[in-house]
């Protein structure tokens, strides 16, 4: 095929499955450039759209708090007393099931980083923080992303605290964390 020809080629099928271009070509250039043999398998572009149920099973009461709620809860663990956010069913060192505590929802930064990229869906603003975060009254951390005006007035050591988006869907980025004035 000649380049016209295969321009043409990734219009079409840019066009009818929403594949980007870019990939097309990568992909594809050699194929259509002849230059596999013809006895080479040929691979075509297809799509596949799948719709599903996902179970949160035991941490489900988290994200029906963080839902319905607006709460932040870990899972306490009856014999050694930690307490997991994110929850755990079962603690990790005694492996006993663990009780859901409420927490206060403030915390500190342990460790942070500031990205200037992103190819999350979740994340509009760069830079952001990229931050693990211990929740007062855990033992553990959390990781989390952080849209703030400033990156660089955020640290190890910063204060945090959750708060809750408007819209609220039963998901992990129904909450987000922001200094503590
Ligand atoms: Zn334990």
């Amino acid at each position: 095929m000649d380049k016209q020809q295969r321009e043409a080629w990734y219009l079409y099928h840019q066009q009818k499955y929403g594949i980007p271009v870019e990939y097309l070509r990568r992909e594809y250039e050699r194929e259509l450039a002849g230059q596999n043999p013809m006895d080479a398998p040929l691979e075509i572009p297809d799509k596949m759209e799948v719709f599903y149920k996902y179970s949160y099973g035991q941490q489900s009461r988290f994200f029906r708090e963080l839902r319905e709620n607006q709460a932040v809860y870990g899972a306490k663990c009856p014999q050694c007393s930690k307490v997991y956010c994110p929850p755990r069913a079962h603690c990790s060192q005694c492996y006993k099931p663990t009780e859901w505590v409420k927490l206060k929802g403030t915390g500190i930064i342990k460790a942070c980083t500031v990205q200037h990229y992103t190819t999350s869906a979740f994340i509009k603003k760069v830079p952001f923080i990229c931050a693990y975060v211990q929740l007062d009254g855990t033992d553990f951390l959390l990781m989390t992303n952080m849209e703030v005006e400033d990156v660089s007035k955020i640290g190890v050591g910063t204060r945090v605290k959750a708060a809750f988006r408007e819209n609220r869907h039963g998901t992990i980025t129904d909450f987000y964390f922001k200094p503590l004035e």
